[in-house]
């Protein structure tokens, strides 16, 4: 089972490694070693780019990456596409 191609750039994933306890690192082994196609700030770097993610997000907040990801403009219209940086 493969890991979250993002980990190395994620601060969830470096936050949660550091701690080395607590609810941290409960979601980066349910997410970021094993469903991580299921985590919200993975889900906002792939759509909006990775700066749109939001430190305070956890991979379980869907709901508040729907949101975010359908709030946001039509890509079309934005200057340019920040997930390509
Ligand atoms: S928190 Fe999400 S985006 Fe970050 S490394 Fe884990 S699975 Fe990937």
């Amino acid at each position: 089972m493969s890991k979250c191609d993002l980990m190395h750039a994620c601060s969830f994933y470096r936050r949660s490694t550091e701690a080395g306890t607590g609810l941290g690192v409960l979601y980066r082994r349910a997410y970021c070693d094993k469903d991580w196609q299921q985590c919200a700030r993975y889900s906002i770097a792939k759509v909006l780019g990775p700066h749109q993610v939001p430190q305070d997000l956890y991979p379980n907040m869907a709901d508040r990456a729907r949101q975010m990801i359908s709030a946001a403009p039509d890509p079309a219209s934005r200057p340019f596409d920040s997930a390509d940086s």
